[in-house]
């Protein structure tokens, strides 16, 4: 990569708010307009830093919840109760505002969408982010690639972008998802934590070669991570994002 360009990406800028989205009881999407955006592939994410007015900093990453195709740069915050950083991207910002953010940062959790094997995602709470990018851009790539998610969340109304998720559904795209606090009646989903039964009969076979992403926060990655591995899948095909 060009020097430039990784000077660019390392760099902090400014990005302006230009819409907030309510995509589930306690997550926001905030999308960005940033100018001169250089691109990004979906998986990627960006480091988001606020300056208090006595100038203490607080800097957190995100991931790209949008496809490269998007005219705007977009992450989803979940509020972590009692958290330094997610209440304000998620109570207090208003279109119109600025940030302070740099990236496109990260070249291994990344899909491209030129690979041929099925592609497995596999999400725990706002894990979920990054893989609203990858199955945005497999819809605007036109890909033909065999994809699927399996996503766990705690309530219904935890579930992040589901308007959209069942949009993916719409077009065949197969998507389990496991509440694993309360089940609305009538939940045709799975019901509780993540068994390893629950990963191998809900995620592509071992004799399809998938590649696989797990994204959450580190118990529930490690956890299905351990299930994938034992279910038999090569730990070369499982590339993880910990969101701690
Ligand atoms: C590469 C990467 C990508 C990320 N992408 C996203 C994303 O797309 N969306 C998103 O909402 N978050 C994402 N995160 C998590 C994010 O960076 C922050 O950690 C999160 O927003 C909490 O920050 P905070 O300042 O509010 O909480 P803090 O003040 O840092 O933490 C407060 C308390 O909450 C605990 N805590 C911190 N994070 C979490 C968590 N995620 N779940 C449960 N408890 C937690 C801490 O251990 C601490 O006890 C990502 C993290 C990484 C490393």
């Amino acid at each position: 990569m060009a020097r430039a360009a990784i000077r660019r990406r390392l760099t902090w800028r400014l990005a302006t708010v230009a819409a907030v989205t309510e995509e589930a009881r306690t997550a926001r999407r905030l999308s960005l307009g940033i100018d001169d955006w250089e691109g990004h592939l979906p998986g990627q994410h960006v480091d988001v830093r606020l300056t208090a007015p006595d100038g203490y900093q607080a800097q957190r990453s995100y991931s790209i919840a949008s496809a490269p195709e998007s005219p705007t740069v977009d992450v989803v915050v979940q509020r972590v109760d009692e958290g330094e950083v997610s209440p304000y991207l998620v109570d207090e910002l208003r279109v119109g505002d600025e940030l302070e953010l740099r990236g496109p940062i990260g070249g291994y959790f990344v899909w491209h969408a030129d690979t041929d094997s099925p592609l497995q995602l596999v999400a725990g709470g706002s894990g979920v982010a990054p893989f609203l990018a990858v199955l945005d851009h497999h819809a605007a790539a036109g890909s033909t690639v065999p994809i699927r998610l399996l996503y766990s969340a705690r309530t219904l109304g935890d579930v992040i972008a589901r308007a959209r998720l069942d949009e993916h559904v719409h077009r065949g795209v197969p998507v389990t998802i496991a509440l694993t606090r309360e089940q609305p009646p009538g939940w045709a989903g799975l019901r509780g934590r993540m068994t390893p039964e629950t990963v191998r009969e809900h995620t592509w076979p071992v004799d399809q070669r998938p590649r696989i992403l797990v994204c959450g926060p580190t118990t529930f990655v490690e956890a299905v991570a351990d299930s994938l591995v034992e279910a038999g899948h090569p730990t070369a095909a499982i590339k993880i994002e910990r969101f701690g």
